[in-house]
């Protein structure tokens, strides 16, 4: 059988599993599995072996099985990065590319995107932002924390692949690496920015939430409580101990919380804030100073 009709009969299965764009995604399939760009594949329009016809199907298998496709083919794009994924690891969101280019906005209105600076990544999964950061400001030192180890070790392949060596990964809850630091004094006390996607989904959305999501991702990377605010709560008064005067927290948060969050950033003592929506328009990247 040749790529093309194969395109076809896989996204024909895909579409009647309920994927919504079910003939791209089996494009992205059957180039994966030829291991062939999709341009290469609608021009050549080769011929398909038997053991890569079967590893297709099981990949069609596991698909309208709600499997999400980047845990499928095994990577998702961030940023121009190729970033590792798989069961235990929350997925790059496209949305959360605008987290980093707002940090980024930030330094160069500053004229600082070049200094030596210390950057801090909260709740840091696959490693995503910290890798962006990390190689948008080579002069920097980036550093990544999360509780789930699994996912260090994404985080650990991914700045490794990516050839990015002013990062470092610490093991533990949002700010607890850094809290014995007189002890440690490898680590930075004090940070020029610090960032975090933490998971701010309210509980009872994440039932609602799509079976990619739900019955997939890492919950622990999703799920912020009752009202999806928990690990703000912690994140902005314990940042205030961890900025260097001048910093900036930037936050991604979730549906009609960026009101929320800003009033407890005001609370704890922050200053000037700004409010960025993401291209859905929704109130997606808060940036408070300190
Ligand atoms: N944006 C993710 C979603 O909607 C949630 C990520 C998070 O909780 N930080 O699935």
């Amino acid at each position: 059988m040749r790529a093309l009709e194969k395109v076809r009969l896989a996204g024909g299965e895909l579409g009647r599993a309920g994927i919504d764009n079910p003939f791209k995604e089996a494009e992205h399939i059957v180039a994966a599995c030829l291991g062939v760009e999709r341009v290469t594949m609608y021009r050549d329009d080769p011929e398909i072996d038997d053991a890569i016809l079967s590893r297709i199907d099981g990949f069609v298998r596991r698909r309208a099985a709600r499997e999400p496709i980047q845990y499928i083919l095994g990577y998702a794009e961030f940023c121009g990065l190729r970033i590792k994924v798989g069961p235990g690891v929350l997925i790059p969101r496209p949305e959360t590319e605008m987290l980093v280019e707002v940090a980024l906005s930030v330094l160069d209105e500053r004229g600082m995107r070049k200094a030596p600076l210390d950057i801090l990544d909260l709740c840091t999964g696959s490693g995503c932002i910290a890798l962006a950061l990390a190689r948008a400001c080579p002069g920097s030192r980036v550093y990544g924390t999360d509780v789930s180890d699994a996912a260090l070790r994404y985080a650990e392949h991914n700045a490794r692949v990516n050839g990015i060596q002013n990062v470092t990964f610490l093991a533990g809850s949002l700010f607890e690496p850094f809290e014995h630091r007189s002890a440690e004094p490898s680590v930075p006390g004090f940070f020029d920015i610090i960032v975090s996607n933490p998971p701010y989904l309210r509980t009872s959305d994440l039932e609602k939430a799509q079976p990619e999501v739900r019955a997939w991702e890492p919950r622990d990377a999703l799920d912020g409580g009752a009202d999806g605010l928990d690990c703000f709560r912690t994140i902005i008064p314990g940042a205030r101990n961890y900025l260097s005067r001048g910093g900036f927290l930037i936050l991604e948060v979730g549906v009609n919380q960026a009101e929320a969050v800003t009033a407890l950033a005001r609370g704890a003592g922050f200053g000037t804030c700004e409010i960025r929506r993401d291209y859905a328009g929704v109130e997606r990247i808060v940036t408070v100073s300190w």
